[in-house]
């Protein structure tokens, strides 16, 4: 099937269904700042709930944490940000005066000097410019009341290393799970939601004994892609990628990264990293604590390896809407519908009353407020029922249930279905248990064929 998507088209959509707008817009907005609205929270917290049931709703070896955004500053000096948490910076030195990143020019200007791609102009010596934002705590602005606001959430987790083991009675392997919002001062933030300086990250840090690091790490990579095939994602638009050496991270001995095929080309989805034993030393040595397992039957003691799982919500979140952007033209009439998956979907099924009178709405809202005890639900009277089913297809709604006037007859309304359009009867009593059914069933893109 051919891909008619765009990431303009997304962001028409998402403005006019009220998934996201742009921050601030009646000061004229702010760049690369979006707000999320009714279904983008909807959404994106499906993203996060379904990454949490990976984590520990599926498993036992995971515990949950959600750290402070601002950490004592040490913690950066410790783990490296302060010193090389960095972007080599360009600026054009011709007309345009733009700044860019010089590793990512050098990706498509392999060969050469780089020159500005906007008006070709020279640039100037790249620069290290650091990408933490920085504040003060308290009244008085001085060095020693300088901090930053994280640009990752992984640190929280190693600085709670010593109190999960205490309080979870975990041993390794085991994790520690977070989801919070990261803050990076992109020079080159852009593609919608894809790069902007406020995010939100969904990581885990995984601590093995050190000779099951390579098995783990293998494990983490593979899992990791496949949560978002099994979210709907066609697999041919997914692949993982080793870093060359020459690549890694100054503490990694192996990164992976989760792509996705954005309209703009393969992009990172999720890192997987082996970070080996580098954050717990560090914090050890720049702390004075002693961050390690002590096994209470051998009296062995360890440093563990850590292998991290880094994902955006926000990311994953424009992934699973890109690849379900779909249009059709039905009976000579063009649609506009998400085909995501019924467990990401924001709203699960509509209630629709077919005409807005003889009984109809009201026995609608009966059935709707039976639903939504269930899985959200929207009832909905307003305009014509193939306006109403269109504004349904491009949020995504994979359920569809009209009330009609053999419904005031036999108590059965139509149940229809967003992907493959098909109607069946069926009884009031029955409603429940078959959405039930549906949405706990194995769910695959109708892009994939029969
Ligand atoms: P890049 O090289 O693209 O700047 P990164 O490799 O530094 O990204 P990580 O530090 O590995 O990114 O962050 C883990 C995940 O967090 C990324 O895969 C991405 O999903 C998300 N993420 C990172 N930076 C941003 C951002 N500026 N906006 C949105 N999501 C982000």
């Amino acid at each position: 099937m051919a891909d008619v998507v765009t990431m303009d088209k997304i962001v028409a959509l998402c403005k006019r269904r009220g998934f996201l707008f742009q921050s601030s817009e009646i000061y004229g907005g702010l760049g690369s700042a979006y707000d999320y609205g009714h279904y983008g929270v909807l959404l994106k917290t499906n993203v996060k709930n379904e990454w949490w049931r990976a984590m520990i709703g599926e498993r036992d070896d995971i515990v949950a944490l959600d750290s402070a955004i601002i950490l004592h500053p040490k913690v950066w000096e410790a783990s490296g940000h302060l010193a090389g948490f960095s972007d080599p910076l360009v600026q054009c030195l011709g007309k345009c005066k733009r700044r860019w990143r010089a590793d990512h020019l050098r990706e498509a200007q392999p060969e050469g000097e780089l020159k500005c791609p906007e008006c070709g102009g020279d640039l100037t010596e790249p620069r290290h410019f650091n990408l933490m934002f920085r504040t003060h705590v308290g009244p008085v602005e001085d060095e020693g009341s300088e901090v930053f606001l994280r640009p990752e959430t992984a640190q929280g987790i190693f600085l709670n290393f010593k109190n999960a083991l205490q309080t979870a009675r975990k041993k390794p392997p085991f994790g520690i799970a977070q989801v919070g919002k990261s803050f990076r001062n992109e020079i080159t933030p852009g593609n919608f939601i894809f790069r902007t300086r406020e995010f939100e990250q969904m990581e885990m840090e995984f601590f093995v004994p050190p000779d099951q690091a390579q098995q783990w790490y293998e494990f983490w990579r593979g899992a990791r892609r496949d949560w978002y095939e099994q979210l709907g994602i066609r697999p041919d638009h997914l692949r993982l990628r080793e870093h060359d050496p020459d690549e890694l991270s100054h503490y990694s001995s192996g990164t992976a990264d989760v792509e996705y095929l954005f309209p703009m080309g393969w992009s990172e989805l999720e890192g997987v990293a082996n970070r080996g034993d580098f954050d717990l030393k560090q914090h050890a040595e720049h702390s004075g604590e002693k961050l390690e397992y002590v096994d209470s039957a051998t009296g062995d003691r360890y440093v563990p390896h850590v292998i991290e799982p880094a994902a955006g919500a926000d990311r994953a979140m424009l992934a699973f809407m890109v690849d379900a952007y779909d249009e059709e033209t039905v009976e000579g009439r063009e649609r506009v519908l998400l085909r995501l998956h019924p467990r990401l979907a924001p709203v699960k099924v509509a209630v629709l009353p077919l005409v807005n009178k003889d009984g109809q709405p009201e026995l609608a809202r009966r059935i709707y407020e039976e639903l939504r005890e269930l899985m959200p639900a929207e009832f909905d009277t307003g305009g014509s029922i193939g306006k109403r089913y269109r504004r349904q297809d491009e949020i995504g709604t994979p359920w569809g249930v009209t009330v009609d006037h053999q419904t005031l007859e036999d108590e059965t309304v139509t149940l229809r279905d967003r992907d493959t359009l098909d109607q069946s009867r069926i009884a009031i009593t029955e409603l429940s248990a078959e959405l039930r059914r549906r949405l706990h069933a194995d769910w695959r893109s109708p892009k994939l064929g029969a």
